[in-house]
């Protein structure tokens, strides 16, 4: 029998994951049971992912650029990536910014509903604040000093240290194009060995991705807070929805207009990446499925994939720049604040740095959120109004922020002719004539 494809397991292990916990919480030693017993797989499937994220980087990094062969294609390669990576971040804070002043879900909450979240969440916000001024602290050069480590093996071990190992890789991979090919060729076929087993691991842990997802699904829904606040931020939570949603037909317009590739064709390749990023709010342990996803379902060739995506994993969060621009002026209303036009410019230019600053990781989006507020004078303790719904809305926004990652891989693909045919055209070709376990 012919096996499902792998985003409809995907949505059944997330669709029975939310259901087994419903039935959970009616039990009393349900919640705990979740907590003890299902709950820690969906952390060791997280953790699969995040294992290799490192290594991948490395490999493929290292090979896409070797591959190259010459490093006027790189820096190219390079201004595009940003470039567009910035533009596609001020459109979603401008999309965030005009839904939100649209809906204006600020000031529809009462003053009732106000002091009690702000009651109820106040030492969680003051811990975010916290975290906020460690980083606010910085000098203007701080990001620019931090991107280059100091010792490659610390920078390797720790995750939060991506953009430093993405560096080493490029320095890497320059250095190969730089030496003799006789020199060159063995270190090149080792990382392409090397990549290649990196590719098979992240198969390996999609097969497990339809009971990770259950796990992950089942906990979180055990220990959400209750119903009743989720209603009375109901309006914001749906403005936040609504510009991501409106910021994903953004991108489907972009790849249609860009490469000629349906809306169909796209989701449809992409999507097991978008599920894992809602499942698991991270976009660093997202990386490894959506490279793998860009470059053999999309047709993404090797070379820009490996380029893009681990930057734009980093530094591009469309929908975190999206959320903290809906989220400022939400705030700044439900305190009965007009903001400026040119405050809301401000917002602009903050949330699309903030964004870059973002580690990927769930709820980083928030700790940056201080900083926007910071800049354009509203009050930081508002963050406790937003806290109750921050995990969904983190799920929704880090789905966009991986969205936003293979849009633009493809469309600096085509324009440096790098865009072909998808390698898979269905899951199981994967294992075609392999055995995998
Ligand atoms: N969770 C988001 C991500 O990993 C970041 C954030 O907005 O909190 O992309």
């Amino acid at each position: 029998m012919r096996k499902l494809e792998l985003h409809w397991r995907i949505l059944i292990g997330m669709f029975l994951g939310v259901v087994f916990a419903y039935l959970m919480v009616q039990l009393e030693w349900g919640p705990k049971f979740v907590s003890d017993w299902i709950k820690p797989f969906g952390n060791i499937f997280i953790n699969s992912l995040k294992l290799i994220a490192v290594p991948l980087i490395l490999g493929s990094l290292i090979k896409g650029v070797s591959d190259l062969k010459d490093i006027s294609k790189l820096s190219k390669m390079g201004g595009r990536t940003i470039g567009i990576y910035v533009l596609t971040t001020v459109i979603a804070v401008s999309i965030g910014l005009g839904v939100v002043n649209l809906i204006k879900p600020g000031s529809s909450i009462s003053q009732e509903t106000r002091n009690e979240l702000v009651e109820n969440y106040k030492g969680d916000a003051d811990s975010k604040i916290a975290e906020a001024a460690k980083q606010r602290d910085a000098g203007p050069l701080r990001a620019l000093e931090d991107l280059v480590p100091d010792n490659i093996f610390q920078a390797a071990s720790d995750n939060g240290n991506m953009l430093q190992v993405i560096f080493f890789a490029i320095l890497f991979g320059v250095g190969l194009i730089l030496i003799p090919e006789e020199q060159a060729s063995p270190v090149k076929k080792f990382f392409d060995g090397f990549n290649e087993v990196i590719l098979k691991l992240i198969d390996l842990i999609m097969l497990a991705a339809p009971f990770g997802v259950f796990a992950l699904l089942a906990a979180l829904v055990v220990e959400s807070p209750s119903l009743d606040l989720f209603k009375a931020l109901g309006w914001y939570a749906l403005s936040v929805v609504i510009g991501l949603t409106l910021m994903i037909c953004v991108y489907l317009f972009i790849v249609w207009i860009v490469t000629k590739k349906t809306p169909a064709f796209f989701l449809k390749g992409i999507s097991p990446a978008q599920l894992l990023a809602f499942s698991t709010s991270s976009s660093a342990a997202t990386l490894p499925v959506t490279m793998e996803r860009v470059e053999e379902h999309l047709g993404v060739e090797e070379e820009v994939t490996s380029f893009v995506l681990p930057i734009g994993a980093t530094i591009n969060m469309d929908g975190t720049s999206l959320y903290q621009a809906v989220a400022a002026v939400f705030i700044a209303q439900a305190f009965g604040m007009d903001l400026s036009l040119s405050a809301q410019l401000g917002i602009i230019v903050t949330a699309t740095l903030a964004s870059i600053g973002s580690a990927a990781v769930p709820g980083a989006g928030m700790v940056m959120l201080v900083i926007v507020l910071a800049q354009a004078g509203i009050p930081e303790a508002g963050l406790a109004l937003i806290f109750a719904v921050d995990r969904p809305l983190d799920m929704c926004r880090t789905v966009v922020n991986v969205t936003g990652d293979a849009t633009v891989s493809m469309v600096v693909a085509k324009s440096v002719g790098k865009l072909g045919e998808p390698k898979v055209k269905d899951w199981d070709d994967h294992y075609k004539g392999k055995k995998v376990i």
